[in-house]
């Protein structure tokens, strides 16, 4: 293991000889964020090489007005709104949904969980607010076909589902001279395959290397991005080992094609983009919390003050931004990178010097 971290260390080293520039990597995964500061890989680094964070946690991507909607559902009485854990503290501008104080708010673990909820209490509809990327969504796109299945007509979805690559695509397209290279995320990937990546490295000429999350497989993506820069390569690339095919898991892309298409939705700090979001189709429109309740769509909208927006795109690291540890702490968060337990600002909060 050591001995691969040397030979990783070396491959960078060489190739910031070769480059005499700073290279810039975002990650795209929040858990990669987490991973790098665990592990310590910054202070393994040459000084040229810059990490930044990118668009990868699920609760920071989410687009403020979608968290208003999910207040003002959680607020209604025939509502039981079924939600994982970080939303609870993710502010909006009728507070969080931990302040709101209702039982009929109910943090659930799974899919199933929240299907239980339906089964319990046919009074009332239940409400799943259902966000994260590729990994979570074929779990959402079970509960409705189960929902569907059985009758269970007092079940939705709020659908805040997102996909990585036309975020990518966006964060290029919007001329970031900040970023260099990908390093993609392991978990995404074994869903949407290497191959996914392939229009991103393509169209712009940016490595896009997929990788695990322990410090030596992080080490190699590193590596191996340097090393296509220093070759003047732009390609994609997988070193997360058999778990990554470039084809993914072709039962979970069309389980998820059967229930969701995309389309042009809001991510906070990116505005709409083209494609990155997904909604349910209509032909299972009635499971569609937006549908039942008569929202035309959800708008996009920005928290004053915070800068998620700006942290997301790797345009600012959160120390940057002036409320970072002052205003804006873990207990008394202001954005949802600071809520998520995989937003940056709560990483560099909490492997920083706070
Ligand atoms: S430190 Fe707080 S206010 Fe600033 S960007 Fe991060 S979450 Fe937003």
């Amino acid at each position: 293991m050591l001995e691969r971290v040397e030979q990783a260390k070396q491959t960078i080293q060489q190739a910031c000889t070769r480059m005499d520039r700073p290279i810039q990597i975002m990650e795209v995964c929040g858990t990669h964020t987490v991973a790098i500061f665990r592990h310590g890989i910054r202070s393994l680094l040459p000084p040229q090489i810059k990490l930044l964070s990118g668009p990868g946690c699920p609760v920071c991507v989410t687009d403020q007005g979608y968290i208003d909607i999910v207040l003002e559902l959680a607020g209604r009485d025939d509502v039981i709104l079924a939600t994982y854990g970080d939303m609870m503290r993710v502010p909006g501008r009728a507070g969080t949904l931990e302040r709101l104080h209702k039982p009929e708010i109910k943090v659930v673990l799974s899919t199933d969980d929240a299907l239980a909820l339906a089964q319990k209490h046919p009074d009332k509809t239940v409400v799943f607010a259902a966000v994260g990327f590729e990994t979570t969504t074929p779990a959402s796109a079970v509960a409705v076909a189960d929902a569907a299945s059985s009758n269970l007509h007092n079940f939705c979805i709020l659908s805040g589902h997102k996909l990585v690559v036309p975020a990518m695509q966006a964060l290029l397209g919007a001329k970031n001279d900040k970023i260099d290279a990908f390093m993609c995320p392991g978990h995404v990937s074994v869903i949407l395959g290497s191959d996914a990546y392939k229009p991103v490295a393509e169209r712009f000429h940016k490595p896009c290397v997929v990788a695990g999350f322990e410090a030596v497989q992080i080490m190699e993506g590193i590596a191996a991005i340097c090393k296509q820069m220093a070759e003047g390569r732009g390609e994609v690339e997988s070193v997360y080992g058999a778990a990554v095919t470039p084809q993914g898991n072709r039962t979970a892309q069309a389980i998820i094609d059967n229930m969701f298409e995309p389309y042009d939705g809001p991510w906070r700090g990116l505005g709409f983009i083209p494609g990155g979001s997904l909604r349910l189709r209509p032909r299972y429109q009635r499971f569609d919390a937006l549908h039942r309740f008569g929202i035309s769509e959800i708008p996009a909208e920005e928290l004053g003050g915070c800068q998620c927006g700006r942290v997301l795109c790797g345009l600012i690291d959160p120390p940057q931004c002036p409320l970072f540890a002052r205003k804006c702490t873990p207990d008394s968060p202001i954005g949802p990178c600071m809520v998520s337990t995989e937003g940056a600002c709560s990483a560099w909060y909490k492997y920083g010097k706070h």
